[in-house]
């Protein structure tokens, strides 16, 4: 069993982004810029735009960070994107989901410009991936192919389980597996929480995508020997071991699963540096548009 390290894959990306920026930047090109909404105070949120933010720094990106209070008007969330939109300093915007429930999330992501769609979810860029067009794809199914594609992992012809149905993670994992382009070329089902008999499907799968948002939920029993795990879940729980009092997991019970694979995605430090990394090679995109 191998784990497959997040950490080590996006370090390894970050170096080779900096350096392309540093070129860039001594040619007189342009600094690539992330712009990043935060409405609310959500905790996790914070620490992901956070995060995101501290590595645009680490790679000579420039970033701006907005945040507003959760009681911000739709009309205004709108009204700040359109000034991001017209910005040409800007190259890329984000927008931190989950949105205040008065917000729709549909609406401001219609309202990107999808040539600083960095995080791929506008319709345009969705529409564009189905057809293998290319565009910015969802940060972390795109993180998930780097990484596959790191450690020469080849899924052609594999079967792949991909259980998780939502527009930034399962649905655009399960189209980018099957497409016809490297990595790719994978046979694929997307289970969801109507699927009836689950474990029947992945104990068919060589590769099982996991975005489910239940801590531990796929456990060994569901897993068949020598599978590829790639676990995208991010839950906190209860843990009196820790000085917080709690601790992050995955959607995957990683021990009892981890000696049946052959390879493994770790909670932390798996799925999440690579969505990072997506972003940040999407920005990097976004900022060779000529404006
Ligand atoms: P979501 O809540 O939008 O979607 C969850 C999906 O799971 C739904 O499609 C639902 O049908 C399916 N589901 C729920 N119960 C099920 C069941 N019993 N059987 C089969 N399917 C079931 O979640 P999301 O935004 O896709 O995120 C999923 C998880 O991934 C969350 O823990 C989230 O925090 C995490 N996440 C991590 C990253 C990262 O960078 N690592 C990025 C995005 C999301």
């Amino acid at each position: 069993m191998q784990i497959l390290d997040g950490l080590a894959v996006s370090a390894h990306i970050k170096e080779q982004i900096k350096s392309e920026v540093a070129t860039i930047k001594s040619k007189g090109g342009k600094t690539p810029h992330l712009a990043a909404i935060l409405v609310g105070n959500n905790p996790a949120s914070e620490a992901y735009v956070g995060s995101k933010v501290r590595t645009c720094s680490e790679l000579g990106f420039g970033s701006t960070l907005l945040r507003f209070d959760s009681d911000m008007s739709e009309a205004d969330l709108l009204a700040e994107v359109q000034k991001l939109n017209e910005d040409k300093d800007i190259d890329g915007i984000l927008v931190q989901l989950p949105l205040p429930k008065h917000i729709s999330e549909n609406a401001v992501i219609n309202a990107i410009h999808p040539d600083k769609d960095v995080d791929g979810f506008h319709p345009i860029s969705q529409g564009k991936m189905l057809l293998g067009q290319d565009t910015f794809l969802p940060a972390t199914p795109y993180g998930i192919l780097l990484m596959l594609e790191y450690y020469g992992i080849d899924i052609s012809g594999k079967h792949c389980v991909v259980i998780g149905r939502s527009n930034i993670v399962g649905s655009p994992m399960s189209v980018l597996l099957a497409r016809n382009a490297h990595p790719g070329n994978a046979t694929v089902t997307l289970t969801h929480s109507r699927t009836k008999d689950l474990k029947a499907m992945t104990l068919q799968a060589d590769v099982i995508v996991a975005a489910i948002g239940k801590p531990k939920f796929l456990t060994s029993d569901m897993v068949k020997d020598g599978a590829i795990i790639i676990d995208v879940g991010i839950n906190r729980i209860d843990d009196a071991t820790r000085k917080s009092g709690s601790r992050l997991v995955g959607d995957v019970d990683f021990d009892a699963v981890a000696p049946k694979c052959s390879y493994i995605t770790p909670v932390p430090k798996g799925v999440g540096p690579m969505t990072i990394c997506g972003l940040m090679k999407n920005t990097l995109k976004a900022s060779q548009i000529a404006r």
